[in-house]
């Protein structure tokens, strides 16, 4: 009896581990569960959807987790991005600093505002802007500096705050992949003039769609909240009286861009987790580094001294020059052994718009570039499992082992 009884477990688990292999496995799955339903069910049966009392939480708990003084709800990162360039009075003519490893939004920001981006080239270890760069291309008409945390490691903020004061620049921070990040003892959120989140279903913690904008300046919050709701001042709804219709004034043009308290309620559950999901990426994150350290073919991103980073994205640049093979045939074939894959970025410089619009060209930025035809970004985020991680650090070895010359 005994004897058949073991046998049987052990089938259960060689099953188990069959399906576990054979299954695709995703880039990413949001972790999202029960108390996310339950916060979305008591919004919806408040009958209150749109902004308003979850919102306001979410703000207030969002503050305090990244120790601002201020934090605006909004549709997204992209928004706050948006606004930041706004209430920095960045306008056409204008140049904005910043990097060309991120995502298209980091840039199309500085367009929408009539403005020019200055790209600057990457640091070789963490592929954040390079402060060296930032100085050099600082003109008369350098209004902001737009660093990316790159991957979820904080860019060097010393430096780049050092650079904004000595000719007077504003700096909004893009930390779409930084919430639980910090630099020096200071969390993300809280350093820059103003800090923009991303809570898209990639990121760390999600609502759907939807960003949060951080900062210390209470003029800048006021103006930045009304701007992302039509531009419709607050203060008027005081001054009509306690009862009755209440009149508003439209005091600037402003955009769609608040948050829904649906959204915020995704938010509120979200965060109680955001410790408990950081620290199975930071041990999914030693188990890549760990397998990926002998490979001379692989470049494993640094992390230095003095910083908590987010582990957002766990990224490896191949060394192509090294191998048979180009990063997109690499990327293919780990594709077709059923990972998913992610490509964080091509350098936006060389995209059509950018190369067309503005006269960008190959050459300029030669690490961003360098970089740019060699990331690869792995799979990372809880709801892996630990096998999971396993068979992504057994693909990619495979792969990429297959094209080593000889
Ligand atoms: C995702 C992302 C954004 C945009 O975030 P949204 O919330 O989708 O607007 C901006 N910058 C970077 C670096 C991103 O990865």
């Amino acid at each position: 009896m005994l004897f058949r009884r073991g046998k049987a477990d052990r089938r259960e688990v060689e099953t188990h581990r069959v399906s576990v292999m054979d299954q695709r496995i995703l880039f990413h799955q949001p972790s999202l569960d029960r108390e996310e339903e339950r916060e979305i069910v008591d919004t919806l049966r408040s009958g209150w959807v749109t902004t308003g009392p979850k919102t306001k939480r979410f703000e207030q708990e969002f503050a305090k987790y990244v120790k601002a003084k201020y934090a605006v709800g909004l549709n997204s990162c992209t928004s706050a991005l948006h606004l930041s360039l706004i209430v920095a009075g960045v306008k056409e003519g204008d140049e904005v600093i910043t990097t060309p490893i991120t995502f298209a939004s980091t840039a199309n920001v500085i367009v929408h505002q009539g403005a020019k981006p200055i790209f600057c080239d990457v640091e070789p270890d963490t592929l954040n802007i390079d402060p060296k760069d930032i100085e050099e291309k600082i003109t008369e008409r350098t209004k902001a500096i737009i660093p990316v945390h790159f991957a979820g490691h904080p860019a060097d903020m010393d430096e780049i705050i050092k650079i904004a004061k000595k000719h007077n620049l504003v700096v909004i921070e893009d930390a779409a992949h930084a919430i639980e990040a910090e630099y020096k003892g200071k969390k993300i959120g809280s350093i820059g003039d103003t800090t923009c989140f991303s809570f898209y279903a990639t990121k760390n913690i999600t609502t759907g769609e939807g960003g949060m904008l951080t900062t210390n300046n209470k003029e800048w919050a006021e103006k930045i909240s009304i701007m992302s709701l039509h531009g419709i001042s607050r203060d008027a709804w005081k001054r009509y009286g306690e009862e009755g219709y209440r009149h508003w004034d439209i005091i600037h043009p402003g955009y769609k861009y608040n948050m829904s308290d649906i959204q915020a309620a995704l938010g509120l559950a979200q965060l109680k987790k955001i410790e408990e999901f950081w620290q199975i990426r930071e041990r999914y994150t030693q188990m890549y580094r760990e397998a990926f350290r002998e490979i001379p073919q692989i470049q494993v991103l640094g992390e230095r001294e003095g910083i908590r980073h987010s582990y957002h994205l766990f990224i490896i640049v191949v060394k192509t020059e090294e191998l048979k093979a180009n990063r997109d045939t690499i990327m293919n074939e780990i594709q077709k052994e059923g990972v998913s894959i992610g490509i964080h970025f091509r350098a936006i410089h060389l995209h059509p718009y950018y190369r067309e619009t503005f006269g960008f060209r190959r050459g300029m930025l030669p690490y961003a570039e360098y970089a740019s035809e060699r990331v690869i970004s792995l799979p990372l985020y809880p709801k892996m499992r630990e096998e999971e991680v396993e068979k992504v650090i057994s693909v990619a070895k495979k792969v990429i082992g297959g094209y080593q010359k000889r």
